[in-house]
């Protein structure tokens, strides 16, 4: 047996043994590691933001990929997501989400997305700050603009659990 073979073997035989091992270790530190991460998401915020865009920008289409991936194997779930949106949509009174006052919402934002400040007077997003889906108002006052990244990755979220994830 060549030394390489050798090598090869005992690698393989204590494997396992070694993986189990590095577990133990992340599990033993695991709140240590994800408090760390936690705190530097919250301290770097703008570069973590731009980070992901720039991440989003140049994996564009993968990400696109695995996303129509992923709708295409849940359909069901987001048809119901869907259904419920549109629902909600639908059974409201209130008149107030229209061109015009997403405009001067636009305006008043400074043409800004809300929350990681790029530009959006070309490109904007509508976001239920509340989501429909969780029983916010399909109402005005209830909106605000986001670029289109971060409302596809705000998701369900509301704004603090998603500015707590960021
Ligand atoms: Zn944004």
């Amino acid at each position: 047996m060549t030394h390489k073979e050798y090598c090869k073997e005992y690698y393989l035989k204590n494997r396992e043994i070694r993986l189990a091992k590095c577990k133990e270790r992340y599990k033993n530190k695991k709140e240590g590691i994800d408090l760390y991460y936690k705190k530097y998401r919250e301290d770097n915020k703008k570069i973590v933001i731009d980070t992901n865009r720039k991440c989003y920008l140049k994996n564009k289409e993968v990400v696109i990929k695995k996303a129509i991936e992923y709708v295409k194997q849940n359909q069901d779930k987001h048809k119901k997501y869907y259904l419920i949106r549109l629902k909600a949509k639908q059974e409201s009174n209130d008149k107030t989400v229209i061109k015009k006052n997403i405009l001067k919402m636009l305006d008043s934002q400074n043409g800004l997305c809300k929350t990681c400040g790029c530009d959006i007077s070309e490109k904007y997003s509508i976001d239920h700050i509340v989501s429909l889906s969780k029983g916010g108002a399909h109402s005005i006052s209830n909106i605000q603009l986001l670029c289109v990244t971060c409302n596809r990755r705000k998701g369900k979220k509301s704004q603090e659990e998603f500015l707590k994830y960021i």
